[in-house]
């Protein structure tokens, strides 16, 4: 058998063990951990597969500069059609809406909520720009809503991760041991809780420690790339965005804004769409109506209005070669911090 049969046959395994895991996930405990533990071994799959692998692509995606393989039926702007935007990028785009479109989809029956609810508990999304104003109106990604509105309007939502969750647990369950062993010898029974606990106090160690052991695997939930970021990024809940994605949605914007920061007479956009001669950004979702405002990325400014220069240029090749060089080495994921820190103080104590 093909080395690369290999992989592919080791990959589907790896994404019906993924699937079966969020098939499941209330009735796992700790899933959302089991599924960075199978995403972490997905992407050192992945990535072995494609040093391998003699994909050439010769263009990028404007937006969020990865490249476009022929699969991906990009949408083409420019004068030569030669600007080319990912499907990805045009979903996130499409994805940021008015308020009055957010309570519609989420079924909110008293105008003005998510209004009042971004001026307070939504606040603390602005620097990850879920939420933004554009002139007088918020702006709002829907994951707003699976995040906040649909996990029960919680802001202990919006600032505790699952990663936090695992962390919290864990430092509930040592001072619950520490008691307990403050207490042993008045209460002999203690014993054996003691002991199961020290069991789940490990097995929880284990995985923060893993969690916490450098580059590991993080995929952003709109682009679904592996982040390239060191650290842990910020999550809400099981949700994480990375830095391109953050900047696509924070260039969508209200026709006001748009023509302001481009310096358009007011009223331009509305004109011309009333006119029929911005249909081609409607089509692609890069204009679309919301509630009662019309948002645009802000592509379509630079498209229409300020022709996007697209002189010859040589761009830059992907291959195998170019794209790995980011990449963790394939070992580390066995390497889980823990080892490390064991080889290490084993290291100190040879000195
Ligand atoms: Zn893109
Ligand atoms: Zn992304």
């Amino acid at each position: 058998m093909h080395i690369m049969d290999d992989y592919d046959q080791r990959l589907k395994d790896l994404q019906a063990t993924l699937e079966t895991l969020i098939d499941k996930y209330d009735l796992l405990p700790d899933a959302s951990y089991q599924i960075f533990s199978i995403e972490g071994e997905i992407r050192s799959f992945e990535q072995r597969k494609e040093r391998l692998n003699l994909r050439f692509s010769r263009i990028d995606c404007h937006l969020c500069k990865q490249p476009i393989w022929n699969e991906d039926e990009p949408a083409k702007l420019g004068d030569k059609g030669s600007i080319l935007i990912c499907p990805r990028c045009l979903c996130t785009i499409k994805q940021v809406k008015g308020t009055t479109e957010i309570e519609r989809d989420l079924e909110i029956n008293s105008p003005g909520t998510v209004k009042q609810d971004c001026e307070g508990p939504l606040k603390t999304l602005q620097s990850e720009f879920l939420i933004r104003k554009s002139e007088k109106f918020w702006l709002i990604h829907e994951v707003v809503g699976e995040i906040y509105y649909r996990a029960g309007r919680r802001k202990t939502n919006l600032l505790n991760s699952w990663i936090d969750e695992i962390i919290n647990r864990l430092n509930q369950l040592q001072e619950q041991k520490k008691f307990m062993e403050g207490m042993r010898t008045l209460i002999p029974d203690l014993h054996t809780q003691i002991f199961s606990l020290q069991a789940q106090i490990q097995d929880l160690q284990s995985k923060v420690d893993r969690i916490k052991g450098g580059r590991i695997p993080y995929r952003c939930s709109q682009c679904n790339l592996w982040l390239k970021e060191n650290g842990i990024p910020t999550f809400f809940g099981n949700y994480t965005i990375c830095e391109q994605c953050k900047k696509i949605i924070s260039e969508v914007m209200t026709t006001s804004e748009a023509e302001k920061k481009h310096g358009l007479p007011k009223g331009t956009i509305r004109r011309d769409n009333s006119r029929g001669s911005l249909e081609k950004y409607k089509k692609l979702g890069l204009l679309r109506q919301s509630g009662s405002l019309w948002l645009l990325h802000d592509i379509v400014i630079l498209d229409k209005y300020k022709r996007i220069e697209t002189k010859e240029q040589v761009l830059p090749v992907h291959s195998s070669a170019t794209m790995s060089k980011e990449s963790i080495p394939s070992d580390l994921l066995s390497r889980s911090a823990s080892i490390y820190k064991q080889v290490m103080e084993r290291k100190q104590l040879e000195k």
